[in-house]
């Protein structure tokens, strides 16, 4: 089976526009609060580096990153994930909000949310870009949210297919050709 890039999902200026009100929700949400953003390697890059870029000065936002790996089939009903890289600080006491490039069956989300839980922060909240609701196995919330999306594979504004495509500036559809 191969894979080609197929129709635009969502354009550069869709993305641009829908981050902006997402700066502006999250910054309201944490004004005058110190706020530690946590990544979630690597699809997640592109869309972080916008989102903190339109986040008001009185939030104090510091950057930390997380890399997970899925166990595989074995683990794919509980979500477990295996933390490749975690985080380099402690979290204990702090405002914390997950941003993930994608929320799918939420398995991962939800999993991620309760280690981080157990490490006592403040507060955590998630923040995805794209969310596709009919896939969902695991309720997970997800405060802040770009777009719900159908049930569709796609790449491109850091999402990847195996390891291509993250690259593209908007996100498309993949095309399955044989
Ligand atoms: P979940 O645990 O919610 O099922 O999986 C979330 C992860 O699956 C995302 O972080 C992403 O890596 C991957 N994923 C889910 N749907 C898509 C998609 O449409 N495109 C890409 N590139 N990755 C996806």
């Amino acid at each position: 089976m191969a894979y080609s890039v197929g129709e635009i999902l969502l354009s550069r200026e869709q993305i641009a526009q829908r981050v902006r009100e997402l700066g502006d929700e999250v910054s309201a949400a944490y004004e005058g609060r110190n706020l530690v953003v946590v990544g979630i390697l690597k699809g997640a890059v592109v869309f972080l580096s916008d989102l903190v870029r339109t986040l008001r000065p009185q939030v104090e936002a510091s950057l930390d990153f997380m890399a997970v790996s899925s166990y595989g089939a074995s683990t794919k009903t509980t979500g477990a994930v295996k933390i490749l890289k975690d985080l380099d600080a402690d979290i204990r006491g702090k405002h914390v909000l997950v941003v993930e490039d994608i929320v799918d069956t939420g398995l991962t989300l939800s999993y991620l949310l309760k280690i981080l839980e157990e490490r006592e922060p403040e507060s955590l909240a998630a923040c995805a870009l794209l969310d596709k609701p009919e896939r969902r196995q695991a309720p997970v919330a997800v405060r802040f949210c770009g777009f719900s999306i159908p049930d569709e594979f796609v790449v491109g504004y850091g999402l990847d297919c195996g390891g291509r495509w993250r690259h593209l500036p908007d996100i498309h559809k993949v095309e399955m050709t044989d």
